[in-house]
């Protein structure tokens, strides 16, 4: 943040100028003023504490009225990168909601106008399509969000379960929890449209407590019907991660369970890691209760090896982009080749994702990868089939 000075009388910016930076008054009084039916008309006086000009850091589009010095002014300067990175950042359905009211405003006040600035029937008219379509994209995000919610309260979400086979005896080791929602209305909705909703909004804070409750009847489910003692690997949102409860909730949970921390496994994404403090707490207190840490769709994010030293995890997951052209892409092998020896060389086990056939099997297997999990074994199944899985 820097400070700007103006005298009493001097412009801050025209109508029309290309805004990159809003402004926050320290000192003295700022005229916001336009030109309605050819006469200069202040719409507003500005004070110490009061910003203006932010409405082109959001959309970036001309400013919409002029700024003058009334009295001699500080101004402190915010950039477009401070809050377009919020924005950037920000739920998406705000974010479109914020894009919709700014196109709102910047209608009205081209309405105000007089014909210098010259904004035509027609202009508006596309502005209104375009203000129009953006609402409509708001409205259907919320919707389905709204869908989701219910949805969830209905029982309409269930989970799925795939196997992670031991490579070296060929059983299975235990399961990847895969989340499912089949809407009342909508039929089935793909995770990678619903999952990063929920993850946008708190949903996924109730949804991750009952994911777990769930997971936890299963294991003793599996054990009263097969005999097995199997793991469960549940994937973890950031949000979750970053939720001062989900940790005590996570322990009292598997505490009141007959199930051993070492069942449940928390999967988590390279990228929702380490922002900071959150991720440290996470990794010390998994190493502290005993339950095992996956980083998952390692290399696809930063790669970054620091993790590795400075955090212990039970397991590297290879992600499945790595897996799916190891029968004919030699760099897929290299990668591989050396995220399993780095993986091992520092204590922990590998699984890699997406196995589809057996070339890509034999070559893992030459590897020394440990774990392995794909169509070839299995896609997810419904819990009974799991079950059956077992039963083979
Ligand atoms: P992921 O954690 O990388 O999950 C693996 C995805 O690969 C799953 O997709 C799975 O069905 C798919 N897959 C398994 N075997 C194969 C294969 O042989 N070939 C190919 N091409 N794909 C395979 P799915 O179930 O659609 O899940 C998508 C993503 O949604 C997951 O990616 C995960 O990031 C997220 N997700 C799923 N369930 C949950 C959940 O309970 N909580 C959270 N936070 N995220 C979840
Ligand atoms: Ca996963
Ligand atoms: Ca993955």
């Amino acid at each position: 943040l820097q400070n700007r000075r103006f005298l009493a009388g001097e412009c801050i910016f025209r109508e029309g100028d290309k805004g990159n930076i809003a402004y926050i008054i320290e000192k003295g009084l700022v005229e916001i003023t336009t030109v309605v039916n050819d006469c200069p008309t202040v719409l507003n006086t500005l004070k110490e504490g009061e910003m203006f000009g932010e409405l082109a850091l959001v959309d970036g589009s001309p400013r919409s009225a002029s700024a003058y010095a009334k009295t001699d002014v500080v101004l402190t300067v915010v950039t477009g990168e401070q809050v377009r990175s919020r924005i950037d950042d920000a739920d998406p359905i705000l974010k479109l909601l914020l894009i919709v009211v700014m196109k709102y405003f910047r209608l009205e006040t081209g309405r105000l106008r007089n014909s210098k600035i010259d904004i035509s029937t027609e202009d508006i008219e596309q502005k209104k399509q375009e203000y129009q379509s953006k609402i409509r994209q708001a409205i259907d995000l919320i919707r389905l969000e709204s869908d989701l919610r219910n949805g969830f309260k209905r029982g309409e979400l269930t989970l799925f379960y795939q196997p992670i086979i031991n490579l070296k005896n060929n059983q299975i080791a235990g399961f990847e929890v895969l989340l499912r929602w089949f809407c009342h209305k909508r039929g089935h909705i793909a995770p990678d449209i619903f999952i990063p909703l929920a993850e946008s909004t708190s949903l996924i804070i109730p949804i991750g407590e009952w994911i777990l409750d769930q997971a936890l009847d299963t294991i003793k489910k599996i054990k009263t019907i097969t005999g097995k003692d199997i793991f469960l690997s549940i994937n973890v949102a950031e949000k979750q991660i970053s939720d001062g409860n989900f940790l005590p909730v996570l322990k009292e949970k598997i505490n009141q369970s007959m199930v051993k921390p070492s069942q449940i496994k928390l999967e988590i994404l390279e990228r929702s890691l380490f922002e900071g403090e959150d991720a440290l707490f996470l990794v010390e207190f998994c190493r502290d209760f005993g339950l095992p840490l996956v980083i998952d769709d390692f290399g696809t994010g930063y790669a970054n090896l620091a993790y590795l030293k400075n955090f212990q995890f039970d397991t590297v997951k290879i992600d499945k982009c790595f897996v799916q052209n190891l029968d004919s892409n030699c760099k897929d092998q290299t990668i591989c080749r050396a995220l399993i020896d780095l993986s091992h060389g520092l204590n922990m086990t590998t699984v890699a994702e997406g196995i589809e056939n057996e070339k890509q099997l034999d070559i893992l297997l030459n590897l020394g990868c440990n774990f392995g999990q794909g169509y070839l074994f299995s896609p997810p199944v419904c819990l009974e089939d799991a079950i059956a899985l077992l039963q083979i």
